[in-house]
């Protein structure tokens, strides 16, 4: 049953306003300051007035204040509300306009999406582009709003009248021509319910391949990076060059470990997004082909939830070029995406998925909305959206969660951002 059914509910049942109902559409521009919503309807209370919509937004100190409301009743009237609201915006210095009319908006249509824009700069032509887009594929713009000014800027459209997928399919292709990051998720309740976080970790959370900071100990970083570049452009078997890196490290000091996770670097806004998540009721999920060796500190530090990940094989203290147990490989990491889903008792399509390198595809494909994260390009184009800004706290954005939210729960508890 529909929630808004009138049947649902007890008492009478309301009636939907007709198109040919007269209304009032008042607008009130000019310099921001407080007392200019409470002002506007305290005028317009005097003339009994109902109000139907209200939308306010404040650019640049500037507000754009709204209002349609239904004519006057009574003795009151229109001439009077006219005169009445214009010389209360004279004395505030606004501009005032009203504008006789009937109905409302158009009801939405079907076909409903978010979109959301990263520019970093957000450049006119690429705004221009994708409303361009939008509105060839037969879609409107409802609302735009914005979500960050920093560390990019980050704007929403609501957009009706075609499939998510098709809208995605349209703009999502345009995205690095146009110099943006673009997520077409679809509109519902869904989307504030996706309630678990599953990230890649080397090149996604930090901005280090675990693997490599290991080589650097044991003298054979180059010939590790050429096996991990190779792995991560598709070209290998990752189990087999896991299996082939990890040998190269056979007999170094496991002492090593200490150091390693001194040297891991957090990719900026890594802390932030996952700071904001938990407090959200997120639960938070890293999944590497890594080694747990790194991967179980970061799970203390940051306070995760779960984690896999590869085991470096230890011997009377030293390394013996081998890993134990299941290998987390790019099957492996859809797999734990779906047991750590399980766990959290959060369907498959409320996951979502954070990766770089081709052993993440299956995870991010499996996952509700799969990020690629700064991806390679097979990554990219395959993943349902793609972030390309070097700022993990992004995602926070493609989830519709705004920086003032992100900075207003910061301050409530008085930490810090990175
Ligand atoms: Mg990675």
């Amino acid at each position: 049953m529909n929630a808004t059914d009138p049947a649902a509910e007890p008492g009478p049942a309301p009636q939907p306003r007709t198109d040919d109902e007269r209304t009032l559409l008042v607008k009130v521009f000019g310099k921001d300051r407080p007392g200019i919503t409470a002002g506007l309807f305290a005028t317009l209370a005097e003339y009994g007035v109902d109000v139907i919509d209200i939308e306010q937004v404040v650019t640049r100190g500037r507000i754009t204040l709204c209002a349609l409301v239904t004519p006057p009743s009574g003795q009151a009237s229109e001439g009077g509300l006219r005169v009445t609201v214009h010389r209360w915006a004279e004395e505030l210095k606004l501009q005032a306009e009203i504008i006789s009319g009937t109905g409302d908006n158009r009801p939405r249509r079907e076909g409903r999406s978010h979109v959301t824009v990263l520019g970093h700069p957000l450049t006119a032509a690429a705004v221009a582009a994708l409303a361009g887009l939008v509105s060839e594929a037969g879609g409107n713009i409802d609302r735009v709003f914005r979500l960050a000014k920093y560390p990019v800027t980050a704007v929403e459209l609501a957009v009706s009248g075609l499939p998510t997928e098709q809208l995605r399919a349209r703009l999502a292709p345009e995205a690095s021509a146009l110099g943006v990051d673009i997520a077409v998720v679809g509109a519902g309740l869904h989307r504030r319910a996706k309630r678990l976080v599953v990230m890649d970790v080397d090149s996604t959370l930090i901005q280090d391949e675990v693997i490599e900071l290991f080589a650097a100990h044991a003298g054979c970083e180059a010939e590790v990076a050429e096996v991990t570049a190779a792995a991560m452009r598709g070209e290998l078997d990752f189990a087999e060059s896991l299996r082939a890196r990890v040998s190269l490290l056979a007999g170094l000091d496991a002492a090593v470990v200490e150091k390693v996770r001194a040297e891991v670097r957090l990719t900026p806004g890594a802390r932030t997004l996952i700071r904001t998540l938990k407090r959200l009721g997120y639960q938070v999920a890293i999944v590497s082909g890594g080694f747990t060796q790194v991967t179980d500190h970061l799970v203390e530090q940051l306070g995760l939830d779960y984690a896999a990940a590869n085991t470096l094989e230890v011997a009377d203290g030293r390394f013996t070029g081998r890993v134990t147990g299941e290998i987390v490989d790019r099957a492996g990491k859809a797999r734990w995406l779906a047991r750590f889903a399980e766990q959290a008792g959060v369907p498959l399509a409320q996951t979502v998925a954070i990766g770089d390198g081709a052993n993440d595809l299956d995870m991010l494909n499996a996952a509700g909305l799969g990020v690629a994260f700064n991806a390679k390009p097979v990554v990219r184009e395959a993943a349902h959206t793609a972030v390309n800004v070097p700022f993990l706290d992004t995602v926070l954005y493609l989830l519709g969660i705004t920086r003032d939210e992100v900075e207003a729960a910061d301050a409530l508890d008085g930490s810090v951002t990175d």
